[in-house]
């Protein structure tokens, strides 16, 4: 069992209680894609005191990773992002339980890499995987960190599925990503993913009050934070009921299924009357312009 005096620092003088720290402990943290945003949100996971963490990603550690995936060292270069991630954390805090899985998710895989999981934190580089990971977690209704990256601008939301709008609120899925890639910078990622680890933070722990309906944005040329409202969508067809109609099970049950019998259906883009960014994506025209460059490898 962990010392509580490793975390004195977050207990004492208006910090949280000694209940909220052995929630965090207690707490199991997904952390999908071990990149970029992996790599901030794996250190300030590991630092505050998570009890447990998965790592999910398909690639290995490349030379041009360096200059934003700062867990990742030199001499893992061409292993398993999730082994050094692991790695890193073991020597960091090595009362942590890490898990890895070295996979890119699919329908039929993600079942068994979400299980028992607590909260999931957006970590991946594409839009696409974005809106499959969003879809996965209203599904399953385990609460949703977002974090998203456009060179020098980020963005950071909460979604809590049946309590708030979801990415697809916000902006509706693309009918098709760019493979568009743009120059990111190490400060921009690493506050974007701060913050997210932050909105973890507050909500295994209750302290202070999570981005719930709320998208936090960065512009980091400005040095500027803007925080923009939104809500459920009526048109949002996974958030309005529609999508998940022929599936009626609740988390407990659906995470002891076998996902075969019950795979996500595949992206009908066609039937989906959001599609093409309309008229939600007016709510953040910033948001709107990182999902038409969205699928970018710059995380
Ligand atoms: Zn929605």
């Amino acid at each position: 069992m962990m010392k509580l005096s490793r975390y004195s620092k977050n207990l004492e003088n208006q910090g949280i209680t000694q209940e909220q720290q052995e929630k965090l402990l207690s707490s199991k943290v997904l952390v999908m894609g071990a990149g970029g945003l992996g790599s901030g949100v794996i250190m300030n996971l590991a630092a505050m005191g998570v009890g447990q963490i998965k790592v999910v990603d398909s690639d290995v550690v490349e030379v041009d990773n360096f200059n934003r995936q700062f867990i990742h060292k030199e001499k893992n270069l061409n292993r398993a992002k999730v082994i050094s991630a692991k790695e890193w954390i073991q020597e960091f805090n090595s009362d942590i339980k890490v898990e890895i899985d070295k996979v890119r998710i699919n329908d039929l895989n993600y079942y068994n890499v979400i299980q028992g999981y607590d909260i999931i934190v957006d970590c991946f580089d594409g839009y696409e995987a974005k809106y499959m990971l969003n879809e996965i977690a209203l599904r399953h209704k385990i609460p949703l960190v977002h974090g998203g990256i456009l060179g020098t601008k980020g963005q950071v939301t909460t979604i809590v599925p049946d309590k708030t709008g979801c990415l697809n609120c916000i902006v509706a899925k693309p009918k098709s990503f760019s493979k568009t890639q743009i120059a990111t910078f190490s400060p921009i990622v690493n506050t974007i993913s701060a913050l997210q680890a932050n909105e973890v933070f507050k909500m295994v722990t209750g302290f202070g009050e999570a981005l719930l309906n709320k998208v936090l944005i960065f512009d980091g040329l400005k040095g500027q934070f803007d925080t923009i409202n939104y809500s459920k969508s009526a048109l949002c067809e996974y958030c309005n009921g529609s999508f998940f109609d022929d599936i009626n099970i609740d988390q407990s049950q659906n995470l002891t299924l076998d996902t075969g019998s019950n795979p996500i259906p595949s992206p009908n883009l066609n039937s989906n009357p959001n599609s093409n960014l309309n008229a939600n994506s007016n709510l953040n025209p910033q948001i709107g312009e990182q999902l038409k460059l969205g699928d970018t490898k710059i995380i």
